[in-house]
């Protein structure tokens, strides 16, 4: 399937993706609406995203993006990338009343949600299945720019299992087109403020071991959080921090969203399913990263997920 082929008839296009967005989500809505943009001149493309962190800044016409969902608009055709309809947010009734609903994903979690659907849990990340279905000599240094971040992203710099050859060599091309992807990986991916740092610092300090070192969980509360002026996008790093500490299987990290809810991110070193867990709990993700929102006291949330891991670590 190519996206050009699927949208032939469109006179108004939407995008969105999944609430809180990630690198991934960031990258593959922006370089889809760069594209659709430079390709289809006289279609009406709009891009819809709650706020992106600062640090994707770098990526050309972000300030292009509706953070505000109220409107009646319906469009022809309408893309979910990242994600299935659930975690749309605001963007969901848009998604709904669209003529054609596109849904392009990498989530195992993920059924299918549009009327076409190419969710490839095999990738490293939408965005690398998005390159394969754009036209690669209409790509610019943009465009690659944007998708070489949701790529780096969700892969770790290339450094979690879900990097293969292919990954590799998509990265190759897009490098090709000459940005920086080293002050790229810097700036977006490893760099964090001060206060990022701390926060991180902390919730290791705080963390806690069971099943003989196999599990580790830590949790940043309200309070914390207003303490240091950080907000969600502030706590990107701190599981997959905790889950490389020597003898982890399973990291869990939870802050506190409301009372008594907790966003709850887990990783695996492999022999654990976060995904199947996070299912359980109405979330969804990937075999070694998952995510879900969970109601309860911090200790309770615990008690739930560790029975669940250790139902799969003794089977
Ligand atoms: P997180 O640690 O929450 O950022 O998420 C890890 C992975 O799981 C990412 O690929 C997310 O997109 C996915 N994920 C997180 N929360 C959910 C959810 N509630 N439903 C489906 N996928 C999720
Ligand atoms: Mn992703």
């Amino acid at each position: 399937m190519k996206i050009i082929e699927e949208v032939k008839e469109a006179k108004t296009i939407g995008i969105s993706g999944h609430i809180r967005p990630d690198g991934d989500c960031v990258g593959s809505v922006m370089s889809l609406y760069l594209y659709l943009k430079k390709e289809l001149p006289d279609v009406r493309v709009d891009v819809y995203l709650e706020q992106p962190a600062e640090i994707f800044g770098c990526i050309k016409d972000i300030n292009e993006i509706h953070t505000d969902f109220e409107t009646d608009m319906v469009y022809d055709v309408f893309f979910t990338l990242d994600c299935n309809t659930d975690r749309l947010g605001g963007a969901q009734p848009l998604f709904e009343r669209a003529g054609k609903k596109i849904n392009i994903d990498h989530h195992i979690s993920n059924t299918g949600c549009g009327d076409v659907n190419i969710i490839e849990p095999e990738r490293s990340s939408t965005c690398e299945l998005l390159y394969e279905l754009l036209d690669v000599s209409k790509l610019d240094e943009e465009i690659a720019k944007a998708l070489y971040i949701g790529i780096i992203h969700d892969c770790g710099v290339f450094q979690y299992s879900n990097t293969s050859p292919r990954t590799f060599q998509i990265a190759a091309e897009l490098i090709k087109f000459g940005f920086d992807f080293s002050k790229l990986i810097d700036e977006t991916f490893y760099e964090k403020t001060y206060v990022q740092s701390q926060i991180m610092g902390r919730a290791l300090l705080e963390s806690i071991r069971f099943m003989e070192g196999k599990c580790i969980v830590s949790m940043v509360d309200r309070k914390t959080m207003d303490f240091y002026h950080v907000g969600p996008k502030d706590l990107d790093g701190i599981v997959n921090q905790l889950r490389i500490i020597k003898g982890v299987e399973c990291a869990i990290f939870m802050y506190e969203v409301g009372t008594l809810e907790y966003k709850v991110s887990m990783r695996s070193c492999g022999e654990v399913d976060v995904a199947a867990i996070a299912v359980k709990f109405g979330g969804g993700g990937h075999v070694r990263a998952a995510g879900c929102t969970m109601n309860g006291t911090y200790h309770d949330n615990i008690n739930n997920l560790s029975k669940q891991i250790e139902e799969q670590l003794l089977s």
